[in-house]
């Protein structure tokens, strides 16, 4: 890959049949519209772009998002969002996990997603064993204990022949929450686990989480399924979600400048790997 030009969103509107945006430091800062999202999603409204929001959000449903979205005077249709939440539910029908027991960590949004694909929920606390553990949220646990019951249950029902899905639908490591402050996302502790248990038990795929939002491709394919092209460009902050997410799906991807990532020129990206490198530097959304 080349480094990166600059471009504005009319030129992107221009060259490609469908715009992916991610939310959180494109759209949202997690507070508030970011400058320029509000006349843009209006714009495209009204001109009937074939756009989509692709968010690694787990935590609500997709009607949520849009109230909450529109609470923010971003006025999204629900048909244009497309969740790493509703994964869990075509992740768990897809694999036949009709009647597991599914513990769930998260919210009553995440225990939605989880029993619409058929599994059954139970509670950390109760006799029967999950065979699929869903991490949908970052708080509010203590994470030291959960962890801890987690690493053991995964590491015995390993050894037992009887291995534990351990599904991850957001990977993001930290997201943008508020102005210029950062929380830890779900994926933190699942890191934490999973090296752990790598630790412990050396390296599986069954001791390791099974991601579906950006950068892996699950939420990707559904993006282009819905949009109904392969001509689409990936609108995102995180350089490790967002652009490599595209590259590995030979997708185009412009960076933009107000969430994670602050690097605004290509000498900026100089350092970069090419996995992680986008193809365009947006700087504003006007
Ligand atoms: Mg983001």
């Amino acid at each position: 890959m080349s480094t990166p030009e600059i471009a504005n969103i009319s030129e992107l509107h221009e060259r490609y049949d469908a715009l992916f945006f991610d939310s959180f430091g494109v759209l949202v800062d997690g507070v508030e519209a970011l400058p320029g999202a509000i006349e843009l999603v209006d714009h495209m409204n009204s001109e009937n772009t074939n756009y989509f929001i692709v968010t690694n959000d787990a935590s609500v449903s997709i009607r949520s998002r849009a109230n909450k979205f529109a609470s923010q005077g971003l006025n999204i249709p629900t048909k244009r969002i497309v969740n790493s939440g509703s994964l869990i539910t075509d992740y768990i029908a897809a694999k036949n996990l009709k009647g597991a027991p599914a513990l769930v960590l998260g919210t009553d949004d995440v225990r939605d997603y989880t029993t619409a694909g058929g599994a059954i929920l139970v509670d950390i606390k109760s006799e029967q064993e999950p065979d699929l553990v869903v991490v949908g949220h970052s708080n509010p646990y203590d994470w030291e204990s959960t962890l801890e019951y987690l690493l053991n249950l995964l590491g015995r029902r390993f050894r037992s022949g009887n291995p534990i899905k351990l599904i991850l639908p957001n990977p993001d490591f930290i997201y943008p929450n508020g102005l210029n402050k950062f929380s830890f996302g779900a994926a933190s502790f699942v890191n934490l686990l999973e090296q752990a248990l790598l630790r412990l038990h050396g390296s599986h795929d069954e001791l390791t989480a099974i991601k579906l939002g950006k950068p892996y491709q699950p939420i990707f394919k559904l993006a282009l399924l819905r949009a109904k092209t392969s001509n689409a460009v990936m609108i995102g902050d995180q350089l490790e979600t967002d652009i490599l997410g595209a590259n590995q799906m030979s997708l185009d991807s412009a960076v933009v400048t107000t969430g994670i990532n602050r690097k605004s020129s290509a000498e900026d990206f100089k350092e970069v790997s090419k996995d992680q490198t986008p193809r365009y530097i947006l700087r504003s959304l006007i």
